[in-house]
């Protein structure tokens, strides 16, 4: 029965992987490479699958099945998340270790892409049982990762506290303290300042420059973000500063809905550890419905496959800016490219999160650390140059910003594979 489950998850998220496919194939043609240069990037290099037994709490033993994926390493190590999910599967872990290479690209890091993910449902599962698994993936996996081969980091439904475990189980089987091993740590263990909010930062540098394109005013802009997680709440704070009338935000269970705005300081106070908030609201619509609501600006920041052909036409909003991985599909993409609305693409806008996770490493390996400012005042060097330079591609060759992200992202590790003599 959990088989078929698993089976099914990864056939949904075939298409997940089979677009991203198709882009990169795109890019690598309008960039003028040869089709081998395809074939060793359509796939990861490296997929490991394993089976993690942990005891649970009422004495009987669990048996989880976890991934890790590594796209390419031809830059430098790999870098990428490891999510807990009731819905992971090797299909999405493969598609997202794609996108950490093409994040890695765009932003221009010493890295390739890798993803990691274990299907399991954390809401459900003690603290205890949580540190099994956590350690139970460290131990499976720890051929293959390391500070200089592959570094992963939080995802959905992982945090400081599971980065932490994996961290200390890394390092008890290395004999020394091994801070470079894993990102997303808490301070003190040698995480960053600025980590828990660099995604959202970095989604809100896109905003702010794709807002000028449009000649948006992000004063008083109606702003809707699926998701009230790390990524869809710090987002939904920073709107909020910035002056931006946040009407609509959601989580998995429902959404919320003010034409005058929320109250964003109530609701990021109210909000659970898992980003749940509507469950306190008996007036609530549904995720469809706040993603075809009248707005300036929609952000999905919750999960994949969001915006499809079926509901692209609706869209109101005159710039979708991709916080989740994913959340639009290839069809969608072409429908709301016709109709003018500006998508900035997932593997730029939520690069803020890769960026400081490198610079959280690059710390740990110099044993020198960085104030918060500091920390701040580079990501935006960061990511504006990524912006720019995604935008200018997208202007000068005449393609869409999702294509023109996966030309910048390709381009620095197909040239590292081809210097190689890979291909
Ligand atoms: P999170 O687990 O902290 O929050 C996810 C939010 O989405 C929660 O509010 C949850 O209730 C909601 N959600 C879950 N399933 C949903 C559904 N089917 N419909 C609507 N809402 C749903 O996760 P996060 O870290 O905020 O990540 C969100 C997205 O951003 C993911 O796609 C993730 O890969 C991407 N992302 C996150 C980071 C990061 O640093 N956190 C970096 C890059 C990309």
């Amino acid at each position: 029965m959990a088989d078929n489950a698993a089976e099914s998850t990864n056939n949904k998220h075939r298409d997940v992987l089979e677009s991203t496919q198709r882009v990169v194939q795109s890019a690598l043609q309008k960039l003028g490479y040869p089709e081998e240069v395809y074939e060793l990037l359509k796939e990861p290099v490296r997929l490991m699958t394993v089976r993690i037994p942990v005891r649970m709490d009422d004495g009987s033993t669990k048996i989880f099945t976890g991934y890790r994926a590594q796209h390419n390493d031809a830059v430098g190590p790999t870098k990428g998340g490891v999510r807990f999910h009731p819905e992971v599967s090797e299909n999405e872990v493969k598609a997202l270790s794609i996108w950490m290479s093409l994040k890695a690209g765009i932003v221009d890091l010493p890295y390739g892409g890798g993803k990691g993910g274990i299907i399991c449902d954390p809401r459900e599962m003690s603290f205890r049982e949580l540190e099994g698994v956590s350690r139970g993936y460290v131990r499976a996996i720890s051929q293959i990762v390391g500070p200089t081969k592959d570094i992963p980091a939080p995802d959905v439904m992982t945090n400081s506290q599971i980065m932490a475990w994996m961290m200390d189980e890394y390092s008890r089987m290395d004999e020394f303290n091994n801070p470079g091993f894993i990102t997303g740590k808490p301070i003190v263990l040698g995480g960053s300042h600025g980590r828990e909010t660099a995604t959202a930062k970095g989604v809100t540098i896109c905003l702010k420059e794709a807002a000028k394109k449009r000649d948006i005013s992000i004063e008083g802009a109606r702003v809707v973000i699926q998701g009230f997680g790390n990524a869809g709440s710090y987002l939904a704070k920073f709107m909020h500063e910035a002056g931006a009338k946040v009407i609509g935000i959601s989580d998995a269970y429902g959404a919320l809905h003010d034409p005058d705005g929320l109250d964003i300081d109530y609701l990021l106070d109210r909000r659970d550890s898992f980003g749940t908030v509507t469950n306190l609201f008996k007036s609530t619509i549904s995720n469809q419905e706040l993603l075809e609501l009248d707005c300036d600006i929609l952000v999905p920041a919750a999960v994949e496959n969001q915006i499809t052909k079926d509901n692209a036409h609706n869209i109101k909003a005159q710039i979708v800016i991709e916080a989740a991985n994913g959340p639009t599909t290839f069809e969608a993409t072409k429908i709301l490219t016709e109709r003018g609305i500006l998508i900035v693409p997932d593997v730029l806008a939520s690069a803020g999160g890769v960026t400081v996770s490198y610079f959280e490493w690059v710390q740990n390996n110099q044993g020198f650390y960085w104030t918060e400012q500091e920390v701040e005042e580079r990501l935006e060097k960061v990511m504006l140059k990524g912006f720019q330079n995604v935008y200018q591609t997208a202007q000068t060759r005449r393609v869409d910003m999702r294509l023109a992200a996966y030309m910048v992202g390709v381009r620095k590790m197909a040239e590292a594979s081809r210097f190689r003599g890979w291909i």
